[in-house]
């Protein structure tokens, strides 16, 4: 994801020039990381530009700023409606969409909860996660950097801070050659990559880890669990050993960046014959052709970026004739 080309940005209910949307740096979320966030995508469609999934996202930040006590002044759909405005502003699809929800005024202190907490929200071009990789398979690393136990930093709410832990495992893989990084629990079970969550394929069934691994429980993952239920592959939450995803015949991850990506090898472990495996490539192809607007089944989950309302004109009156 690259430096921000967008036009404009929705900061507090106006869209203002992107090289304008500044905060102060004495900001509280600048210095202690409390702060929630969404990522969000939006395709092209026959119908026009669509938001997947987008009142599963704007849900998931509420309840996030709600976890962290940040009381926000606009509901849910307000925050949809920012969403949206923000999305037609900028004119660019397929794109990521990511609002913020912050403290930015001058508030130093560490339990200091006084000051605005604001909204923010920018879309800039949303480019496929790992280029070429995404299709062909992605090489992935066991981190050495575990997942922090969600009674120390809860997982499930979208928090900036938790972003530290996947800083350090993401650069930790990148610099060893791998693509990405896989994090495991306090545990040492399997838990999720630093933006995504994982997938393993065994004897035609699908596991996933559930949330007592301390994952994000990801809109996509969700996404996913009902596409291959769909589908009729067996589906399995449970806590899952290194060793079985190891020697697992497929792996996938999910994740709104990532959409729906293979991974090949994690940590010299080829897995399967090396290339995305059947089970991968089928649920890959029913989301791909779902985000497009192809498959009517889960039409409900693109929310359409409607042109603004205009008033129409009305046809003139015509005097009666008869
Ligand atoms: N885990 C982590 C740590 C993430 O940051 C993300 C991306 N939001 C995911 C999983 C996948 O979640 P989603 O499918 O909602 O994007």
């Amino acid at each position: 994801m690259m430096a921000a080309a967008t036009k404009k940005i929705w900061m507090d209910g106006k869209l203002v020039d992107s090289a304008d949307a500044k905060v102060h740096v004495l900001g509280h979320t600048l210095h202690y990381g409390v702060g929630v966030f969404e990522g969000i995508r939006a395709y092209p469609t026959p119908a026009g530009p669509a938001i997947f999934r987008l009142p599963e996202h704007v849900a998931r930040l509420v309840a996030s700023a709600r976890f962290y006590r940040m009381p926000l002044p606009y509901s849910a759909e307000e925050i949809a409606r920012a969403i949206i405005d923000t999305q037609r502003a900028n004119e660019i699809t397929p794109s990521y969409i990511r609002p913020i929800i912050y403290r930015g005024e001058p508030a130093l202190g560490v339990k200091n909860q006084k000051g605005r907490v604001s909204l923010a929200v920018a879309a800039i071009p949303a480019k496929k996660y790992l280029g070429e990789q995404s299709e062909s398979g992605v090489r992935a690393k066991i981190s050495p950097f575990r997942k922090p136990h969600s009674d120390a930093i809860p997982s499930y709410a979208k928090a900036d801070g938790n972003y530290l832990n996947s800083y350090l495992a993401g650069i930790d893989a990148a610099e060893d050659g791998y693509d990405e990084a896989i994090l495991l629990d306090q545990n040492g079970f399997v838990a999720e990559g630093t933006g995504e969550n994982v997938f393993l394929v065994r004897g035609g069934t699908i596991y996933t880890p559930g949330p007592e691994s301390d994952i994000l429980i990801g809109v996509t993952r969700a996404s996913v669990l009902q596409i291959a239920k769909d589908l009729g592959y067996p589906v399995v939450e449970k806590l899952l050993s290194v060793n079985e995803l190891l020697s697992a015949d497929e792996a996938f991850f999910s994740g709104t960046y990532a959409e729906v990506a293979p991974v090949r090898e994690v940590s010299h472990y080829v897995l399967g014959n090396g290339t995305p495996g059947p089970i991968t490539r089928d649920i890959m192809d029913v989301f791909y052709r779902t985000v497009r607007g192809e498959e009517p089944r889960y039409a409900s989950w693109l929310t359409p970026v409607t042109p603004p309302a205009r008033a129409v004109p009305r046809p003139a009156r015509r005097a009666a004739t008869s």
